[in-house]
């Protein structure tokens, strides 16, 4: 076939590429222009095991039992290495996603050195429980937990943010002393392979770190999920997908951490600054074509302000600029695949049998030229919809928002809480009490005031509900990557 792309993206098993076979290969599409870019190597069963055993070898050969400050230079190094070849991650994230060239460089690469350095700091500042037991007869004795590696942990991301997803789970996981076969999505097979020429020029031991590229059913992801040597399973993706790795791992009792998908609520009180409120909003419905688990998919607005939100909103989403990713002046990319767009399409069309008045957008977008083949579509926005839809009930992950208005605090929350879902939230309102109050109310892990996206990477993260069990960040992960065991010396 002369057409194919000539750049190969390889597994990386065993601290070494491994030769790709032409047989077993899918194709990297671009989806700015949808166009193939790179051909992945896809792994097997047999390619899936080797990184398994090379992953547990590693851990024999001394890794899980290296000083905290060993492993915790590898990782800083590491930082340091991703910030040399920043240009490069940032290319290879632009050439899987097709995403805005500033958010690459401000938020998906650069958080790839922060979660390197902040899990370097968390474990090397952390210490261990213990108590001092005093006993009914006078007798004491003293308990303390030794934290060990939890041993192989399969680590399974999904296409949306995909290095800064990764990184926040292989820097935990490598801090804390295990080894890690990571499987990213095959929309977006790049970063995770550049990673393992990072982490191989830090110093980090072959088989420590393998990555196996693939799709999910009957092939690389559940060959890694199904394998009976991986530890622990930490996997960010779809519910309807976590749901089935935790019930594949289920047999063999092996810590999961699910984070899952949101049908993310926004509240908007009658005493914002109306300009911040519409700009947060608009950030938290449309940042990456509206494709972070995060994003606001729903907004209820005090009814006295209602007209005047809206209004703000539309002007709003129509500044937005499509266009080259790699011009600095674009603010929106595609979609990341045709299947996908398809998708929330379904979705547009759900929406306006349901009955909703579409403010703007609602169909796909041409930016012309050479992306005409791209996966585009119009930020867009809905009123006249209540909870009842399925457009409000279910997660669409694109660049949408239904618009809705309440008149109380009470109904506010209740409108928001109701869901199966429970990521994240955002409370806009300069009334103190009531930012506090209303926050505390929200079913959520996250709970933001008058902000969206501001992460302390020492907070916990997770969701409850559909969107995962569990929680990663700060201790939170240094938990999750590692079991106590408990020592008990009678004094
Ligand atoms: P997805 O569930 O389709 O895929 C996620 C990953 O799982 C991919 O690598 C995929 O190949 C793999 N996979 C699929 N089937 C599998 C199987 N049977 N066994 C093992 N692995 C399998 O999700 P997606 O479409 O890639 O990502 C979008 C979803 O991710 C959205 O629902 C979004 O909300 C969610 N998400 C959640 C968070 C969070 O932190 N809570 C963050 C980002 C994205």
């Amino acid at each position: 076939m002369t057409d194919q792309p000539s750049l190969w993206i390889r597994n990386y098993v065993d601290g070494a590429f491994v030769a790709p076979d032409a047989d077993h290969a899918f194709d990297a599409v671009d989806p700015a222009t949808g166009r193939a870019y790179a051909r992945v190597h896809e792994a097997d069963a047999d390619l899936v095991d080797r990184a398994v055993t090379s992953a547990r070898r590693a851990l024999a050969d001394g890794w899980a039992t290296r000083p905290v400050a060993d492993r915790v230079a590898v990782l800083r190094r590491a930082a340091d290495l991703i910030e040399e070849r920043f240009e490069d991650f940032v290319a290879a994230e632009l050439a899987d996603t097709g995403k805005p060239v500033t958010q690459a460089r401000s938020l998906d690469v650069a958080r790839a050195p922060v979660n390197f350095r902040a899990f370097a700091d968390m474990v090397a500042a952390d210490g261990q429980e213990s108590f001092l037991t005093e006993l009914a007869d006078g007798g004491r004795a003293v308990n303390y937990a030794i934290r060990k590696p939890i041993g192989v942990v399969a680590i399974i991301v999904p296409w949306n943010l995909p290095l800064l997803l990764l990184t926040w789970k292989v820097a935990p996981a490598l801090a804390c002393g295990n080894s890690v076969v990571v499987k990213p999505s095959e929309d977006t097979p790049a970063t995770a392979s550049l990673l393992a020429e990072v982490l191989e020029q830090a110093g980090l031991p072959r088989g420590v770190y393998n990555v196996v590229h693939g799709f999910g059913a009957d092939s690389a992801g559940a060959y890694l999920t199904e394998h009976p040597h991986i530890d622990a399973v930490t996997f960010t993706g779809s519910s309807a997908t976590g749901t089935h790795v935790m019930k594949t791992v289920a047999p063999r009792v092996r810590p999961v951490s699910l984070e899952l998908g949101g049908k993310n609520a926004a509240i908007v009180f009658d005493d914002v600054d109306v300009e911040e409120a519409v700009a947060g909003l608009s950030k938290s419905i449309f940042t990456n074509t509206g494709q972070v688990c995060l994003c606001t998919e729903r907004v209820y607005i005090q009814r006295t302000i209602f007209d005047e939100i809206v209004a703000g909103l539309v002007e709003t989403a129509a500044k937005l600029r499509l266009g080259e990713p790699t011009d600095p002046a674009t603010t929106t990319g595609p979609l990341i695949s045709d299947k996908h767009r398809r998708k929330v399409l379904s979705y547009f069309e759900l929406a306006r049998e349901e009955g909703a008045r579409v403010l703007c957008g609602g169909g796909v977008a041409d930016p012309g030229g050479d992306l005409a083949g791209g996966s585009w579509i119009e930020p867009t926005l809905w009123a006249g919809l209540t909870n009842d839809a399925r457009v409000m009930r279910e997660e669409i992950f694109g660049p949408v928002a239904g618009l809705v208005p309440f008149d109380t605090e009470e109904e506010a929350i209740a409108l928001a809480n109701d869901t199966e879902y429970g990521l994240a939230s955002v409370v806009w309102t300069n009334d103190l009490r009531r930012g506090h109050r209303v926050a505390a109310a929200m079913n959520v892990g996250l709970s933001w005031v008058n902000t969206w996206y501001l992460r302390d990477l020492r907070a916990p993260f997770g969701g409850v509900g559909l969107s995962g069990i569990g929680r990663e960040g700060g201790q939170s992960s240094l938990h999750f990557y590692t079991e106590p065991t408990n020592v008990c010396i009678s004094l």
